[in-house]
């Protein structure tokens, strides 16, 4: 067990460890040290889908669309590293009059606030993939700002370009505990070092609430598994092909190299197979090649938990993320490192503060996919 110092210890190295080392480092904060237990991105980012999208319902998830994607579109000149970002859209199909009324809405909000998302027909929602069976449909919506990007790569980037700054990111380190005198954090241990320090960002995406206990503060988080599959290639369906949604059910599909992957809220192929055959026939005639399972960090009101614990102080804490993290990771990013060193925000996101669950200011974002 060594003993060292640090300003600042993040724990995790998924997107938003990752991210915030990065932002701090932006910032001039380098005295850092981001402990991460496997590799970098293993957790949920490396199992998500890469979707970025401004199409919610949120008026604040909207802001920290426009805030990420605006990062994700400069990463390679910021970080040096490509991440396969495309914009192809998200298109989302509706089959319940009332959420055409709810889109409708939300597309009403994103456009006020500088998105191009569209109200389609069922005819124009099929005109861009023409595979659809258009069974029970009565509307959809089209955000081109949307898209993907290749997660890991993003994490890669921005712990490569803290890295070059002179943060140390470390893999195959667990933080074990946090000390705590007198209100105050003193010191994070780690399944190698005893490391003096006076802030923690607890970035440790489902595992977080077991991350925060460490310091008595309590994330009411939990965990849903979530499934990927994978086809070999995509049976003619076009490209660039937007991710597409069946709103009401989950499915979503998406090119992912050759191929399309796939996924839902059903725990097995089998069960997902009927709501996914039933409006995209084509891919019954598709082999699923692998598949991958990884979690949703959910909140009560799926929206982030993001914020500075009130005790102890310099705790800071960001999950929660109900299927959106990926994405919002580099606004988040930006957001913690400028709570660590005092700045005031780029974007407040003090409605997503924890204390919003006790203050009964809960906040439900209605677009989970
Ligand atoms: C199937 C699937 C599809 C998804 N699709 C999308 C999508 O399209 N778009 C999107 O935005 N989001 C998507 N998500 C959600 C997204 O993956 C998460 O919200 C996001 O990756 C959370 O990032 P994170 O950095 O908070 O957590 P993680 O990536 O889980 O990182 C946390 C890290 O903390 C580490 N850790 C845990 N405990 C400790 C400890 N004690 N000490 C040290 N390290 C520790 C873990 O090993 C892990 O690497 C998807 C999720 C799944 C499962």
């Amino acid at each position: 067990m060594t003993d060292e110092s640090a300003e600042v210890v993040i724990v995790g190295g998924g997107a938003i460890g990752a991210s915030t080392a990065f932002h701090l480092a932006e910032l001039g904060v380098t005295d850092v040290v981001l402990v991460e237990r496997a590799t970098l991105a293993s957790g949920s980012t490396g199992k998500s889908a890469g979707g970025i999208r401004a199409q919610f319902a949120d008026e604040l998830n909207v802001r920290i669309a426009l805030r990420s994607i605006a990062e994700f579109e400069r990463f390679e000149e910021l970080t040096g590293r490509p991440i396969d970002y495309e914009q192809s859209g998200y298109l989302f199909l509706l089959d319940r009059e009332e959420d055409v009324v709810r889109f409708r809405d939300a597309v009403a909000l994103q456009r006020g606030l500088g998105v191009p998302t569209r109200e389609l027909s069922v005819e124009e929602a099929l005109a861009i993939v023409p595979q659809l069976s258009p069974e029970g449909l009565v509307g959809a919506t089209f955000g081109p700002l949307d898209g993907r990007a290749t997660a890991e790569a993003v994490v890669a980037g921005y712990a490569e370009a803290a890295a070059r700054r002179g943060v140390r990111v470390r893999q195959g380190e667990a933080v074990v505990r946090i000390e705590v005198a007198g209100g105050r954090i003193v010191s994070v241990e780690t399944t190698r070092a005893r490391i003096a320090t006076g802030a923690v960002v607890c970035a440790a995406g489902v595992w977080s609430p077991e991350v925060a206990r460490l310091a008595e503060v309590e994330l009411p988080v939990t965990g849903e598994r979530r499934w990927i599959h994978f086809t070999p290639h995509t049976g003619g369906l076009p490209r660039p092909l937007p991710l597409t949604i069946d709103f009401s059910t989950g499915f979503y599909f998406h090119t992912e190299g050759p191929g399309l992957a796939f996924g839902g809220r059903e725990q097995t192929l089998d069960e997902l197979a009927g709501p996914a055959t039933r409006r995209l026939p084509a891919l019954a005639d598709l082999p699923v090649q692998s598949s991958w399972s990884g979690f949703y960090e959910v909140s009560p009101d799926h929206n982030a938990i993001v914020g500075e614990a009130p005790e102890p102080g310099r705790l800071l804490y960001a999950t929660g993320f109900s299927g959106h993290g990926f994405q919002q990771s580099p606004a988040v990013g930006e957001h913690l490192a400028e709570l660590v060193a005092g700045r005031g925000p780029t974007l407040d996101l003090s409605p997503f503060a924890l204390e919003r669950f006790a203050r009964g200011t809960s906040r439900e974002e209605a677009f989970v996919i």
